[in-house]
C-alpha cells in the first residue's frame, strides 16, 4: 500500500459523501487515523457498525483535534455553524476543506471563523447519487469524476497541491475556478436539472386526469429518469436552492424563455425548429459519453429493470 498523505483526517458529516470518503481513504491508505463525527448518535453508531473510521464522536471539536485534514460534508446551510464550532480546536497548519454543492455561500459562512494558520480550501466533488446516509457511500464514487476547488486569493499553493494529491488518489480529476463561476456553472449542470425534475414529478403527482398508478405503470417512457433526480435528499436540495439563489434564478429565467420558444414552435407546428433543436441536443449527449462522464448503454443502462431477472425461490 502507498504512503499515507495525512496522519489524521477528520470527517465531519458521514452521509453519502463523508462515508464514501471514509471508504476510499481506508482502501487507498490515505491516512493513518480516520476520525468521524456527525451530529446524531444514531448516524454515528451506524458509521461505527460499518467500521468506517478509527475513532467516533458526536463532538466535532474532539474529532478535529490534531487532525491534518478536516473535510466538512454537511448540508451547505450548516457550514457556518460547523466552522464556528470547530474553529477553536483546529491545529495550526491543518487543511480544512468542504464538499458543498455551492461555493460563494460556503466561503461567506466559513471563512470568518478560520483561525490564522489554518488552510481553508473550499472544494466540491462532482460525484453523487440520489441516496443519502452512511450506508449509501462507496469507495468508487469519486473515480473519474471532477473535484473543483475554489481557492481564496491567499491560498497556500503547497496546501492546495497536497489536497489535490489527496483527491487524485481518491480517483478524481482536479479543476480550479472562482466561486462565482462555480456557482453559475453548477446552476446549469446540476441545480437546474434537479429543480426541473422536482417540478415535473410534482406536476405528475398533482395530475388528476391521469391516475397515479398510470404514471408509475408507464413511467419507463421517460418519467422515471426524472424521478431519480427528484428522489435526492430534500435537506441538501433545499439548502442548494437557498444558497445559490442568484445563479439559479438567472438560469431559470433563461430556461423559461427557451421553454416559451419551444412551446411556441409546438403551437405553430414549426417542425423544422423542433427538429433542429432536438438534433442539436442529441450531440450534447454524444460529447458527454466521449468525455467519459456517461456510458453508451441504451436505455440509460437499465436493461435489468426492463427485463428483471426472476429471483430464486
Ligand atoms: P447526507 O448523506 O444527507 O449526509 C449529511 C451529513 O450531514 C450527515 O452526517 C448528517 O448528520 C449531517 N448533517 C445534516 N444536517 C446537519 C446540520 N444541520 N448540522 C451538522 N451536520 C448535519 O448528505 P451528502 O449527500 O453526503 O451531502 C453532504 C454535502 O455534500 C452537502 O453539502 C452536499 O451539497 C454535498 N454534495 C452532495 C452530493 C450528492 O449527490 N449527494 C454531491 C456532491 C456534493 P446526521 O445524520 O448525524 O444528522
Amino acid at each position: 500500500m502507498s504512503q499515507p498523505i495525512f496522519e489524521k483526517i477528520a470527517l465531519l458529516g458521514i452521509g453519502l459523501i463523508g462515508s464514501s470518503l471514509a471508504r476510499v481513504i481506508r482502501r487507498e491508505g490515505l491516512a493513518r487515523h480516520i476520525a468521524i463525527s456527525t451530529r446524531s448518535a444514531a448516524t454515528l453508531a451506524r458509521a461505527e457498525e460499518l467500521g468506517l473510521g478509527d475513532s467516533y464522536s458526536t463532538d466535532a471539536r474532539e474529532a478535529v483535534k490534531d487532525a491534518d485534514l478536516i473535510i466538512v460534508s454537511v448540508p451547505v446551510g450548516s457550514s457556518g455553524a460547523v466552522a464556528e464550532e470547530i474553529a477553536p480546536a483546529l491545529k495550526p497548519g491543518a487543511i480544512l476543506t468542504d464538499v458543498g454543492s455551492t461555493k460563494a455561500s460556503v466561503i461567506a459562512q466559513m471563512q470568518p471563523f478560520m483561525p490564522e494558520g489554518v488552510h481553508f480550501i473550499p472544494g466540491h466533488p462532482l460525484a453523487g447519487t440520489e441516496k443519502s446516509g452512511p450506508d449509501a457511500g462507496f469507495a468508487e464514487l469519486f473515480e473519474n469524476r471532477w473535484c473543483i476547488f475554489t481557492p481564496l486569493p491567499d491560498t497556500d499553493p503547497a496546501a492546495l497541491e497536497k489536497l489535490s494529491e489527496f483527491w487524485r488518489r481518491c480517483g478524481s480529476n482536479i479543476d480550479t475556478m472562482d466561486p462565482e463561476h462555480h456557482d453559475m456553472t453548477l446552476a446549469i449542470v446540476s441545480h437546474l436539472p434537479h429543480i426541473i425534475a422536482y417540478n415535473i414529478v410534482g406536476t405528475a403527482d398533482d395530475l388528476e386526469a391521469v391516475t397515479k398508478s398510470e404514471v408509475i405503470k408507464y413511467s419507463a417512457s421517460g418519467f422515471r429518469d426524472f424521478t431519480r433526480l427528484a428522489a435526492s435528499d430534500p435537506t441538501m436540495w433545499r439548502d442548494v436552492c437557498l444558497h445559490n439563489k442568484d445563479a439559479i434564478l438567472e438560469m431559470l429565467a433563461r430556461f423559461s424563455e427557451d421553454l416559451a420558444s419551444l412551446q411556441r414552435a409546438i403551437r405553430w407546428g414549426d417542425g423544422d425548429k423542433l427538429f433542429e433543436m432536438f438534433t442539436r441536443t442529441r450531440a450534447i449527449r454524444r460529447s458527454i459519453i466521449d468525455a467519459g462522464q456517461e456510458v453508451d448503454v441504451p436505455n440509460f443502462g437499465r436493461e435489468a429493470i426492463e427485463h428483471p431477472v426472476k429471483p430464486a425461490e
